[in-house]
């Protein structure tokens, strides 16, 4: 049996739902009160992805951060995928993801050199509030080099295996 170690970094700005979809991720469950504590933590996830391999999955949360800010490169280091997320109902976050993803291709490399495989994840879509709308997020998605991009709502837990399933096998695709 083979296991490999992934480190995955989830970002964003605040209140779109990163801690909420880790925890949902991880643990199977929505909770309104659920918060992470401020600062970087990692939760930890093993997936059985086949008969003979094991992925064992760091999710780091940058939790407590409202607006972008420039992570560390202690932060990305080690990194094999990334998530950028943002909520339907608020353009701010939206906007936000290109300098979020600006960040990362700027500190985070895989030893060949490449950009790490990040997926774009449009959450709340549960809520009827929204305001970004599907063709945009195509349209930036595509022009700033995301693998794909989803709509996803952590609370009817629609999208999140399926988001995590297809970044894992590009990780393991590159
Ligand atoms: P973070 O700051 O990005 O970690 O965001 P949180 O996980 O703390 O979530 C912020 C708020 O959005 C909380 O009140 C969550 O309950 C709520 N939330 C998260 N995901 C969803 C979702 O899919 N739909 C709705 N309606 N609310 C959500």
């Amino acid at each position: 049996m083979n296991e490999q170690l992934m480190k995955i970094l989830i970002i964003g700005d605040g209140n779109v739902g990163k801690s909420s979809f880790v925890h949902r991720y991880v643990n199977g469950q929505f909770n309104k009160t659920y918060k992470m504590t401020v600062g970087v933590d990692f939760s930890v996830k093993l997936l059985h992805w086949s008969d003979n391999k094991k992925v064992r999955l760091q999710l780091w949360d940058v939790a407590g951060q409202e607006r972008f800010i420039s992570m560390t490169r202690i932060y990305y280091k080690g990194a094999l995928g990334c998530v950028v997320m943002f909520d339907v109902t608020s353009s701010s976050s939206f906007l936000s993801c290109r300098q979020w993803k600006q960040d990362l291709d700027n500190k985070a490399m895989l030893s060949n050199g490449n950009t790490i495989p990040c997926v774009l994840l449009a959450n709340k879509c549960d809520l009827s509030q929204r305001v970004v709308s599907a063709d945009s997020i195509d349209r930036f998605s595509k022009a700033n080099g995301f693998i794909t991009w989803m709509e996803i709502s952590v609370k009817e837990n629609k999208n999140i295996g399926e988001a995590m399933r297809r970044l894992v096998e590009e990780i393991l695709s590159v």
